[in-house]
């Protein structure tokens, strides 16, 4: 068996450990007799693992009473609808902030169901930096706030929750959450599609404040109301259970790495050693602006577009794989979520002064 370092933007690496624990596990479930696949999700044993999950989030994100946790299905696609249609329920406004492309498709759902205004964009700057948002500049009639705090293709983070005064504030946390730590008590709404740090495709991570619940326009779909899930914990139909299984271990994964803080002191070194690096070459250089770069994906080009394309091929060659950029970025991007174990990023590292020397 050989197993590369994968530095895709997601799906991607998933802990070695988990992989392993799933494994054992596969043809059958703690004296189930059973595989979790295979599980009714209504048993006793299911149950126990749907609780145990949300419980462990609740844990090792510091999630303080009055939230709800959800486990759903369709991405975080289906959030940039869930979203507006489950709090357009008073005023029908929302002030959206544009930070790439994630958070274009967002603006442009949520225009479907109300009056939707761009509070803030660095779009001037191909979404290379996080704009500046203020208390002052958020509509206080307005339903709600929305952020994407990690954008994956263009390499930027917020490092600090705007503050929204009394506004509820909704995040896309699909590209970092449970990167670093987060005061859950700032948002009022976190969703993350599970693919980049919480486990396999298929399953959609909602963590929702309680009076939220119950505001849905009169025609969402049932399917699509937070607070029909709520009611049900999460099993008003069969939700994505295996995918809830594997959540679950990766979250025992980061509470035995010394929880959050522990994951995010690592996902720091990880990212220095590749910034710093990129930051002393000649060849190299980082697209996104230094105080706003991400730890999870790392865009960064080469001076002549046409050697990327060699980049990438050498790298595969070497184990190193998935990180072309994405085309509006071009060049590359090394995704480093919670999985990637600093040793690949060493790799990497490696890798691009070899490569540094052979084309400078
Ligand atoms: C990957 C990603 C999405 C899309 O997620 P799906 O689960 O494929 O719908 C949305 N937002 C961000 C920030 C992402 O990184």
């Amino acid at each position: 068996m050989s197993r590369v370092y994968n530095f895709s933007p997601g799906p991607s690496m998933l802990p070695e450990e988990v992989l392993r624990k799933a494994q054992e596990e596969m043809l059958e479930y703690r004296g189930s007799g059973m595989s979790v696949m295979e599980m009714s999700h209504r048993s006793k044993e299911f149950e126990a693992i749907l609780n145990g999950a949300a419980s462990l989030l609740k844990e090792i994100m510091g999630i303080p009473e009055g939230f709800e946790v959800l486990f759903l299905q369709g991405g975080a696609s289906t959030q940039f609808a869930m979203v507006p249609q489950n709090l357009f329920g008073t005023n029908r406004k929302a002030d959206y902030v544009e930070t790439g492309s994630w958070a274009k498709k967002a603006i442009e759902e949520a225009r479907k169901y109300g009056e939707v205004r761009v509070v803030a964009s660095s779009k001037d700057k191909n979404f290379t930096y996080i704009p500046n948002l203020t208390r002052a500049m958020v509509d206080a009639n307005a339903d709600f706030v929305h952020i994407t705090t990690n954008n994956t293709i263009y390499g930027t983070k917020y490092t600090a929750v705007p503050d929204t005064g009394a506004v509820p504030l909704a995040a896309d946390m699909s590209s970092n959450i449970l990167s670093e730590v987060v005061d859950v008590s700032k948002f009022a709404l976190i969703y993350a599609g599970a693919q980049k740090n919480l486990g396999p495709a298929g399953l959609t991570v909602v963590i929702i404040r309680h009076d939220l619940l119950g505001r849905a326009m009169p025609a969402t779909p049932t399917m699509l109301d937070y607070k029909v899930h709520a009611e049900h914990n999460s099993l008003y139909n069969t939700p994505p259970c295996y995918c809830i299984y594997i959540a679950g271990l990766v979250f025992e994964w980061v509470k035995k790495q010394g929880g959050v803080a522990a994951v995010e002191k690592h996902n720091r070194e990880k990212a220095a050693l590749l910034y710093d690096f990129i930051d002393n070459s000649k060849l190299y250089r980082g697209t996104a602006e230094r105080k706003d770069r991400s730890l999870m994906n790392a865009t960064f080009v080469l001076p002549k577009e046409e050697l990327t394309d060699s980049f990438v091929k050498a790298a595969a060659k070497e184990g190193l794989v998935s990180l072309k950029g994405h085309r509006s970025v071009g060049g590359m991007r090394a995704s480093l979520y919670n999985a990637m174990p600093m040793e690949g990023v060493h790799k990497l590292v490696e890798f691009m002064k070899k490569f540094e020397r052979e084309n400078a």
